[in-house]
């Protein structure tokens, strides 16, 4: 078999057909993942190679083993560092010669170290954004996929340092998969905004007008020094740029994105300039990943691993800097976290090294470093192979069900895969990058706490959490199969719309191609539910087969039956799901409770899976209202049922709040001064 490793042990491998040992593989799973974690506090002591290099170079005799470089970067600078998601290098003037559409990028980039080949680790948003602020490598930070859980808060975080060192530090972010939950506002004094509304309809991005605007009006009220990250997120889809960029660009409106997006950065640089800051500010612009534009067959991006989603813009701009420097050598995100950190005079453990060196002309433009990449969203979404990639020199190489080399300098499309004319090149570079990919399994970090509604929200943006199925890490060469995510991505889009008949028709040929996906069988599922209820539940067993650790269709199944009225089954497949699931929003709890009440009646056992469902639910309206009708008419306790009745009628608005005012259940209350108290607007 050509393709030996990576093999990471599915879960679902060690589960079929037994619903019992799931929960222990979870466990297992988890454990292994602490140990990932443990592991790599013990690596702390035991740097990797490119670690001694980066902090080997420093002089000794400081306070904290490092000299910081007054020369290019003098302590006690401003840091402003702006990430651009979703930019393509050709997107930039300073890249693309053709392209007058960034003058302002242009322009700043014409006064700075311009990197003309820096990777992203993974071309998906918040694991690049973890990498890029702690120097880490995925497998190492642990944050592999977005929304796949948060980080670990012992990993030091590049604003932690800043703000130790006495600099303010403020982050303004534009997109909800940045929400603060997820770990990244650690050591920011402010995170902006505090937190994504996405209720109701799907409101996950801020424009970079808005961003750019709380960006100036904080850094106005500082007297410095300062470390400022702005994340702008336009160029991400949809693409719709705003006026007058839709009417620039009418046959490019990702191109227009990036030129309005391009506007916002100038007006946030002549703020920094009419302030007279730019001598005392030293600006990272980066990108966390590009956009397939159909390169390669692929919409977006985050499955495969080409230069199209892995080539990011980076320039860096030192305090001062007039004139511009272009560096041929391969650099990646990691490297930009011991970079800054040696400007301000702090060691630490990295997989990036400092570009200091480089910046100050102390370094060679070559060498013999190689650079990772990882996407395992296929693997997470369908169980397809995961793939890896090592940059080195003008190669990369693509390790998947059926290898790839490159020469990226010659032949940057990659249109000619050199595999087998270059054998030997071809096993140098896959013998290193094994050495490189993390051991162990695939377990996801910790989970976030999200609302019903957001979770709803991401679900129906696509986001799932991993549920990669039997099958998982098999041959299925996401490069062969990434046709399929065009279709899902228009099936999605006729999901949320309502259109379930066109999604349905998109879902199924899909799975024609992909028939093992428990994803899949639970969204076909998910566009039957009205119209064919029957095939609807098939399918929802067909993915608990499939994958009897993925919750949804546990959940899907429970509402169709408590639907149907047939309570005995929403108990048996609810109980089933509690023990195969981690159940994060405690939902499954709750019908188990639900359906155990009405067919054995109460017991403690549904008080504790009450409990459950409201501790874990962010917003669980019925779980609070049956709990506190319950510990009202069973146990007789009456502040405890209006305290339930209290946070229930927080997430009510009136005609709801009028509905629970007459439910027989608290008819008792009626005159308790509390009671009337909390429904004081409806009388
Ligand atoms: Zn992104």
């Amino acid at each position: 078999m050509e393709f030996m490793k990576p093999e990471p042990k599915p879960a679902s491998e060690a589960n079929a057909g037994s619903f019992g040992r799931a929960k222990v593989v979870c466990r297992r799973a988890l454990a292994c993942f602490a140990a990932g974690l443990l592991s790599l506090m013990g690596a702390c002591h035991e740097a990797p190679e490119a670690t001694r290099e980066s902090t080997s170079r420093a002089p000794a005799g400081t306070a904290n083993g490092l000299a910081p470089s007054p020369e290019i970067w003098p302590a006690g600078s401003n840091v402003l560092f702006l990430t651009l998601d979703t930019t393509r290098v050709d997107a930039l003037g300073c890249y693309n010669g053709d392209l007058a559409t960034t003058p302002n990028l242009d322009d700043l980039a014409a006064k700075s170290h311009l990197f003309e080949r820096c990777s992203t680790s993974v071309p998906q948003t918040l694991p690049a954004h973890v990498s890029l602020f702690s120097g880490l490598q995925p497998g190492k930070h642990g944050v592999r996929k977005n929304f796949g859980g948060s980080i670990n808060d012992r990993l030091p975080m590049l604003a932690e340092a800043f703000r130790a060192a006495g600099f303010d530090t403020g982050a303004f972010v534009s997109a909800f998969v940045l929400d603060q939950r997820f770990g990244l506002s650690r050591g920011f004094e402010v995170y902006d905004p505090a937190t994504f509304d996405i209720k109701g309809d799907v409101k996950e991005e801020r424009l970079a007008a808005d961003t750019v605007d709380a960006a100036i009006e904080w850094i106005q009220g500082r007297e410095g020094p300062w470390f400022v990250w702005v994340h702008l997120f336009d160029p991400h889809t949809p693409y719709a740029p705003p006026e007058p960029f839709a009417g620039r660009f009418p046959d490019d409106p990702y191109l227009g994105e990036v030129a309005s997006m391009d506007a916002e950065i100038g007006r946030l640089i002549r703020a920094l300039a009419e302030s007279d800051l730019m001598d005392r500010t030293g600006i990272v612009v980066c990108g966390d990943h590009g956009e397939g534009l159909g390169d390669h067959g692929e919409p977006t991006h985050g499955i495969l691993l080409y230069e199209s989603t892995t080539r990011v813009p980076l320039f860096v701009h030192t305090p001062g800097q007039s004139e511009g420097r272009r560096h041929q050598r391969p650099v990646a995100l990691v490297d930009l976290a011991p970079t800054l950190a040696e400007a301000l005079g702090q060691t630490g453990t990295y997989d990036g090294e400092s570009l200091l060196p480089l910046l100050s002309g102390g370094a060679a433009e070559t060498g013999p470093r190689g650079l990772y990449l990882e996407s395992l969203e296929g693997y997470y979404r369908s169980g397809w192979s995961p793939i890896y990639a090592l940059v080195q020199g003008p190669w990369k190489y693509i390790l998947s069900p059926r290898p790839e080399l490159f020469d990226v300098v010659d032949d940057p499309a990659e249109s000619e895969n050199l595999h087998d004319r270059f054998p030997d090149v071809a096993a140098r570079l896959r013998a290193e990058l094994e050495s490189l990919i993390p051991d162990g399994d695939m377990a996801l970090g910790t989970a976030v706490d999200l609302s019903t509604e957001e979770h709803a929200a991401l679900t129906a943006l696509g986001y799932v959490a991993g549920a990669p199925g039997r099958g998982a890490g098999s041959q299925k060469n996401p490069a062969d199969l990434i046709h399929l995510a065009a279709i899902h991505q228009r099936a999605l889009g006729a999901f949320n719309t309502g259109r379930l008949e066109e999604a349905a028709q998109l879902f199924r040929r899909e799975l024609e191609e992909d028939s093992e996906s428990p994803l899949l069988h639970w969204y076909l599922g998910s566009c039957l539910i009205a119209s064919r209820p029957l095939e609807a539940s098939s399918l929802f067993l067909q993915a608990i087969e499939l994958q009897p650790s993925f919750e949804e269709p546990y959940l899907a199944l429970c509402k169709l039956l408590n639907n149907q009225r047939r309570i005995q089954d929403v108990v048996a497949v609810a109980r089933e799901g509690v023990k195969n699931t981690s159940d994060t929003f405690g939902r499954l709890h709750y019908f188990r409770a639900l359906g155990t009440l009405r067919t054995d009646g109460f017991s403690q056992q549904v008080l504790a899976d009450l409990d459950v469902a409201v501790e874990r639910g962010q917003a669980p309206i019925n779980a609070y209202r049956l709990r506190a009708g319950l510990l009202l008419r069973q146990l007789g306790e009456i502040d405890a049922a209006l305290s339930d009745l209290e946070r229930c009628v927080g997430l009510l608005n009136p005609e709801e709040q009028a509905v629970l005012y007459s439910d027989a259940m608290f008819a008792t209350l009626h005159g308790d001064p509390r009671f009337e108290k909390l429904f004081a607007s409806q009388q």
